[in-house]
């Protein structure tokens, strides 16, 4: 069984989960089912990224104690995982004493390896407690930091450790000419390149006087002990999370994929190669920069102030409807608007409409004229199109050219799609009244509900908690979970019992 680690970015805990973290979240939830109805023993992992100076920041306001403040955001953040049924192995908060003897394991080694990685030296610039760094000219609009245009930039000066980044150029630059693959979609792969072109500089990787911090493990020169700056602590909750320094991180490590944000690529994949190389430590296969999701054309984030909950999302429609929705909608490769009139279109068109009456139809129909049991019946055009497409679905999310998870729904939804039509042009009903006919019947009930089965596992990425239930309905055996892609072709309903139930996507006027 191949091995597959994947783990998402670990959120910042200064405040509460908003849509914007759910996409990154719900999309590599649908990669890691994909990779286990594939066959792959898959490790999830997610989690937090508990320290710095935003924390400390509003842990104060608060008058609550770090620690207490980030362990009551976690709660949080866990909690709405949870609700939209997000299958992840493990969750990691950087303040896991684990985490920190792994972080402090990793400095050491490189400062073991590479002695001459890390200086001292005195630095002054812009920093931006936003992104807890310094910003180029470049990156300094107005006077603000592009990214967080709300927040003052504050002038620092201090004696820092560095991490000599530059020695790691041609590193960088051998790793993507050698593996194109490294970074992906294409676009992001584009903007590292231009930056390594630019020429890299060292970065400054503790600060003073950050109390909440992981300890840099070198004592400066005049003794003081400095706190390990926040990305330096955050990238290698990935290598941590597998026991690291424990021999055994070895059967985890390295990742197969780490899913992020298109903002953070240079974190992903240059400081954080660069880390691993001056450690000796195997680098990640493969590194996913999603887009983002506006509403309304801004961008949902804590300092963008977007003003609608989580939860009023999963209200709407229930969370597997969000999570259809969020994937339908917004490519998982670019960026693409969120708006309610859209998501209760999707989900009456589709969902309910299409999906849900097909469902509900072709369940009466076996109770009305086969008393719920599936007949047995030869295979059909229907069957044939719905496996000849399967190449195009995998082709959409099996990893070989990206995570286009938009188009894996769109080929699972054409089944849907065929399904109707073949419904309503093989008119059952009519057959029905015919005894003469009674084979051509089978034919097409048996047909109708296989089509349904391999939707249930086409769609259970994205869809997890709604496929089960419809699996139940048609009296299938097992939980779609345990399927597998290479039984499709293979799959029969000759048997199976079907049990009609509750409307699986009943149809909610929610007027707003
Ligand atoms: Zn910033």
């Amino acid at each position: 069984m191949a091995r597959f680690f994947l783990t998402t970015a670990i959120d910042y805990a200064n405040g509460d989960p908003h849509l914007g973290h759910a996409l990154e979240k719900i999309g590599a939830d649908a990669i890691a089912r994909y990779r286990r109805l594939a066959g792959d023993d898959v490790h999830f992992l997610m989690g937090m990224d508990e320290h710095g100076q935003k924390v400390k920041q509003a842990a104060d306001e608060e008058g609550v104690s770090p620690q207490a403040f980030v362990d009551r955001v976690a709660a949080t953040f866990e909690d709405a995982w949870q609700h939209l049924d997000i299958s992840n192995d493990q969750f990691i908060r950087t303040t896991d004493p684990a985490h920190k003897r792994g972080v402090k394991a990793l400095i050491e080694r490189i400062h073991e390896k590479n002695p001459d990685d890390f200086y001292e030296k005195t630095y002054e610039g812009w920093y931006c407690v936003g992104c807890e760094l310094f910003k180029r000219e470049n990156e300094i609009v107005d006077g603000r930091c592009v990214l967080h245009p709300t927040r003052e930039l504050q002038w620092t000066e201090e004696r820092n450790w560095f991490f000599r980044l530059t020695r790691y150029q041609s590193f960088l630059e051998r790793l993507f000419d050698e593996r194109p693959e490294f970074l992906r979609p294409e676009t992001r792969r584009n903007e590292i390149l231009a930056l390594l072109a630019q020429g890299l500089e060292d970065i400054s990787i503790t600060r003073s006087r950050l109390s909440w911090a992981i300890p840099f493990p070198l004592r400066s020169s005049n003794g003081e002990e400095q706190g390990t700056w926040v990305w330096f602590d955050a990238l290698p909750n990935y290598l941590t999370a597998t026991g690291f320094p424990d021999k055994s991180y070895r059967e985890l490590w390295p990742a197969q994929l780490h899913i992020i944000g298109k903002d953070i690529t240079r974190l992903h994949c240059v400081v954080w190669p660069a880390m691993l190389q001056a450690a000796e430590i195997a680098l990640p296969q493969q590194v996913w920069a999603h887009g983002f999701m506006t509403f309304g054309g801004e961008r949902f984030s804590k300092s963008a102030g977007v003003a609608f909950s989580l939860q009023e999302a999963i209200d709407r429609h229930g969370a597997d409807a969000l999570r259809y929705f969020l994937l339908r909608e917004i490519p998982f490769d670019g960026d693409g608007d969120f708006s309610w009139e859209r998501f209760d279109e999707r989900y009456n068109a589709e969902l309910a409409n299409a999906w849900g009456n097909l469902a509900s139809r072709a369940i009466a129909m076996v109770e009305k004229y086969r008393d719920g049991v599936v007949p047995s019946g030869e295979r059909t055009p229907l069957d044939q199109a719905d496996l000849a497409e399967l190449v195009e679905y995998h082709a959409a999310l099996d990893g070989s050219r990206g995570y286009f998870l938009q188009e894996g729904i769109k080929r699972a939804l054409a089944s849907v799609g065929r399904g109707n039509e073949y419904v309503q042009s093989s008119q059952p009903w009519a057959l029905a009244k015919d005894e003469s006919k009674r084979a051509q019947l089978d034919d097409v009930l048996s047909a109708v509900i296989r089509a349904l089965a391999r939707q249930c596992v086409l769609l259970h990425p994205f869809v997890p908690a709604k496929t089960e239930e419809l699996w139940r309905q048609l009296g299938a055996p097992g939980r779609v979970s345990d399927q597998r892609f290479d039984g499709l072709a293979g799959l029969d309903a000759a048997g199976w019992k079907v049990r009609k139930g509750a409307s699986l996507f009943p149809r909610t006027p929610n007027e707003r």
